[in-house]
């Protein structure tokens, strides 16, 4: 017999008791990560976070020093349910830190083309890997009662022209391929949000999409949670309201509220729509502790620099880091090894990615930081080539605030009449003006000051839009004007202009740059946005010649007996709002690897990047290492897998081409507004075997490990609905050793790309031999047909193959139907 919960709210009648104007309130946010509270139906505000490596808080980049995790390509190197799992339960504690609810991930897009900017917040160009991978991050969240939202509903792989793109891609594969991940969370974790992209999917904006939202997630999947849009993306009133978006954000301000109630009143839209997002807000309420039973608040929580948070950090971004080429058995580096330690990367180690995703980290530990805390002096490091083409904020300890004397700027912001609105000390040297402060009046002039304790002739300069005056020491040494290069609203705030002049600054002077805002007025979208971003000085030795550099780096990779040489990308390349051009690596870093392998007796490159990159040098050096963009522990990470002490046991979750445009899918660009998805279900590996592309350099699923791997034994098995494969495995190398046995279903029909169907992951001692079972995942073994608007089976026709990628496949194992 059913009976009613006492101790759970009964949603509809608390829905009966607001008037029409008080319900639609509640389906707008309040502020940029906040809902409204509703105090005559006991509603707590709901907070929301980015997401998805590291909750950041509730304002864009003023939020307090929090845990930075790796970033999500590199998580899902680790090809392991437990370590998605365990990030999830991370981050729920991270979020219960904070009074979050809700943290904005994971994103399940694919990297399809690899220029798209944003691939590092996405798990894998592979279908059935995020699906499984999200399924077990969202389990770890909500487990702890902190909500996850997949994102971002649909088709959203790119960011060129992403507020208006229209990716045209057909039904099959939006089904196969760019919906599976969605669908496979929704199934199997129950995740309590979504949110619809800013792009358009075949001609309809994904926020107002009813074929997607209501036909496809709410109606085929039975989804019961919310459906957020992305912020700024909603553009209509009745259509995405009618067209299943429930929450539009951010807020006060947008485009329901009272347009809403005149759509309703009009008969636009039915009030029984109203009541169906209302009703699954509430749900989300209840679920993370805003209505009803609170949540219980927790209590003796790691500190994000703590002990405990920093071996799990580097135990996490260690797991995943990817060995591709290993000549000579190189790496590990036996201690008292002498090293020479070059590049950039190695002193300004990326650790994370660019725009939303961004956290400001407790602390971001270097290659150099982490590899000299192990080798002590046996290191000898040299900066390398320069990496990036925009300048960036100085450097905390490079400049001080005149004020408080701490490392960093005094920033005045000024109005009309010159008084002074407020005051800040910033150390990281630059200043979020206009988007996370409440100001009481415009401001019309910044000004940045800073005391350079070490002068000399320097780099000085400014990022964000405006005119710019310089002054040393009271004396005026320049004058720049800064601004945007499209009209994107997000360009002031994730990737604004630098202009840099070159000055001799005396040690200790004051260094001023002022900032006339007015001529900033009018940027990109009008409303809120105008007038704001990041706005920084740039203080900071003049760049270096490339020729002495190269010369320095070849000296002390001469003296070592190993020289690591740490290359990659910076957020420059890898960020939201903007697309790469390349997978070359920018500046001279391709030089500084050749002329490092041409004078050093053994060469390691470690790749401090996301995404692929070119490696034009791969046949010149012994060892390869690709690290990620691994968080707040990064140096140690790679500091603790260079030397053996853990298995970089990552597999890739993308496949790394040989050249530009020698992949299934490239251009990011739109034409006519429309971005085809020509490739079709033919993204990645699928392409590339499928003879679309040329042999890449290193195939999705490809990895050394420290161990050797013998394959004896396979056959299929039975699985309860499909065949699955077995295999004994067997550890031949020296070292305990984590192998991932993946099982690829070749399908019999040459139109039905190979595609990933199961894996299992299994960790032995040298010597020691496992039989390992690798159940297939039904859904792979589905297509869609379009005649019939259904999913088919595919015939048991075809082969399954046991391999490490597919460029080393072990066995391949005919299918019969019979
Ligand atoms: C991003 C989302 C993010 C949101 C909130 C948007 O620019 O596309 O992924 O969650 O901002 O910060």
């Amino acid at each position: 017999m059913h009976r009613p919960d006492q101790t759970r709210p009964d949603l509809p009648a608390l829905i009966a008791r607001l008037d029409l104007k008080a319900k639609v309130r509640l389906l707008t946010g309040g502020t940029m990560y906040g809902l409204h509270a509703e105090e005559d139906i006991g509603l707590a505000e709901i907070h929301l976070s980015d997401g998805p490596t590291g909750v950041r808080g509730l304002t864009f980049t003023s939020g307090p020093p929090v845990t930075l995790f790796p970033n999500a390509s590199l998580l899902a190197s680790t090809w392991s349910d437990e370590v998605l799992h365990e990030t999830g339960r991370l981050l729920a504690e991270e979020a219960q830190a904070q009074d979050v609810h809700v943290v904005l991930g994971p994103t399940i897009n694919l990297h399809r083309s690899l220029l798209g900017g944003r691939l590092f917040e996405a798990f894998s160009e592979d279908p059935y890997l995020s699906g499984r991978l999200a399924t077990a991050y969202v389990h770890g969240l909500q487990e702890q009662g902190v909500g996850a939202c997949l994102k971002h509903v649909v088709a959203n792989e790119s960011e060129t022209d992403r507020h208006s793109v229209d990716s045209v891609v057909d039904e099959a594969t939006l089904r196969e391929v760019y919906l599976l991940p969605f669908e496979m969370a929704v199934a199997d974790a129950q995740p309590w949000s979504v949110m619809a992209a800013y792009n358009r999917v075949n001609g309809v904006p994904a926020t107002e999409h009813d074929g997607l939202l209501n036909g496809v997630v709410k109606g085929e999947w039975a989804y019961d949670g919310v459906v957020v849009s992305d912020w700024f993306a909603t553009r209509s009133t009745a259509q995405s309201a009618n067209g299943g978006l429930d929450l539009v954000m951010p807020g006060p301000v947008g485009p329901w509220g009272d347009a809403l109630v005149a759509a309703v009143s009009a008969g636009e839209v039915d009030e029984a729509v109203v009541d169906d997002h209302l009703h699954r807000l509430l749900l989300l309420a209840e679920r993370v502790g805003a209505l009803g039973a609170p949540r219980p608040a927790p209590a003796g929580l790691p500190r994000p620099d703590g002990r405990v948070r920093r071996e799990q950090l580097t135990k996490l971004a260690a797991q995943g880091m990817t060995l591709v080429r290993n000549e000579r058995a190189t790496l590990p580096l036996e201690r008292g090894t002498t090293v020479a330690l070059v590049g950039r990367h190695a002193i300004d180690t990326i650790c994370m990615g660019g725009g939303s995703a961004q956290v400001r980290a407790v602390h971001q530990v270097s290659v150099e930081e982490g590899l000299t805390a192990l080798l002590g002096s046996a290191v000898r490091v040299v900066d390398g080539v320069e990496v990036r083409s925009r300048a960036v904020a100085a450097r905390a300890g490079t400049v001080l605030d005149p004020v408080t004397g701490e490392g960093g700027v005094h920033v005045v912001l000024l109005g009309a009449d010159g008084e002074v609105i407020e005051e800040r000390h910033e150390r990281t040297a630059s200043s979020m003006i206009g988007v996370d402060d409440d100001l009481p009046a415009p401001v019309t002039e910044a000004r940045f000051r800073a005391v350079v304790p070490r002068g000399g002739e320097l780099q000085l300069g400014a990022l964000g839009v405006g005119s710019w005056r310089f002054a040393v020491a009271g004396a005026e040494v320049g004058r720049i004007e800064l601004r945007l290069s499209s009209d994107d609203a997000g360009e002031a705030i994730l990737r604004p202009p630098s202009g840099t002049v070159l000055a001799e600054v005396p040690d200790g002077a004051l260094v001023e740059a002022t900032v006339d805002l007015r001529s900033a007025s009018g940027l990109g979208r009008p409303g809120r946005m105008a007038g704001a971003g990041l706005f920084g000085l740039v203080a900071g030795p003049a760049p270096r010649d490339p020729e002495l550099v190269l010369g320095e780096a070849a000296a002390a990779a001469r003296d070592a007996d190993v020289a690591v040489v740490v290359v990659g990308l910076t957020e420059e390349e890898e960020t939201e709002s903007v697309d790469k051009a390349t997978l070359a690596l920018p500046g001279d870093q391709d030089a500084l690897v050749r002329t490092v392998a041409a004078a050093a007796r053994r060469t390691v490159v470690v790749v401090n990047a996301a995404t692929p990159v070119l490696m034009p040098w791969l046949e010149e050096v012994d060892a390869v290492l690709v690290a990620g963009l691994p968080g707040q522990e990064a140096g140690h990470a790679v500091a603790a897998v260079l030397l053996g002490d853990r298995e970089p046991a990552g597999r890739l979750v993308t496949t790394w081409p040989v050249a530009d445009g020698a992949a299934p899918a490239w251009s990011v660009t739109p034409v006519d507004g429309r971005l085809p998805y020509a490739e079709g279900a033919f993204l990645g590996h699928r392409g590339h075997a499928a003879g679309r592309a040329p042999a890449p350099a290193f195939w999705f699923g490809h990895g050394l490990g420290y161990g050797r791997w013998q394959y004896t034994d396979a056959r299929l098995v039975t699985g309860p609905e499909r065949p699955g494969a077995a295999v004994t495995v067997t550890n031949t190398g020296l070292r305990p050793s984590r192998e991932v046995v993946q099982v690829y279903l070749r399908p019999a029909d040459p139109e039905q790309p190979v595609r990933l169907a199961g894996w299992q992951a299994v960790t032995l001692a040298p010597g020691e031999s496992r039989a390992v079972e690798v159940p297939t995942d039904p859904r792979m073994w589905r297509r869609w047909d379009v005649a019939t608007a259904a999913w088919a089976q595919l015939p048991v026709t075809g082969e399954l193959l046991l391999a490490r990628g597919l460029g080393d496949v072990r066995a391949a194992l005919p299918l019969s139907d019979d």
